[in-house]
């Protein structure tokens, strides 16, 4: 494996996690400069998938739920500036 921040080939297996539903993640100990780097990276689209879906149903999703609330709310503040 070649290291993600220096380019060297002294990488060797530091640990391996289960993924959130995207498998198993794998990371590497660079011998050279003594990072720990990710092996494989996701797919940007991947990535995108987790990110809403993260937005949408774990800590921010009360907020995304009061969608609606707030934006009738900034609509009322907003005529009180125009107006
Ligand atoms: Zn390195």
């Amino acid at each position: 494996m070649i290291c993600r921040i220096c380019g060297a080939t002294k990488s060797v297996l530091y640990c391996k996690r289960q993924g959130q539903g995207q498998g198993e993640a794998s990371y590497y100990y660079c011998r050279k400069c003594k990072c720990i780097y990710l092996g494989n990276l996701p797919k940007a689209d991947d990535m995108m998938n987790y990110v809403n879906n993260e937005y949408e149903s774990g800590s921010y999703r009360r907020y995304v739920e009061a969608r609606d609330m707030r934006y009738e709310h900034f609509n009322k503040e907003l005529k009180k500036l125009v107006y």
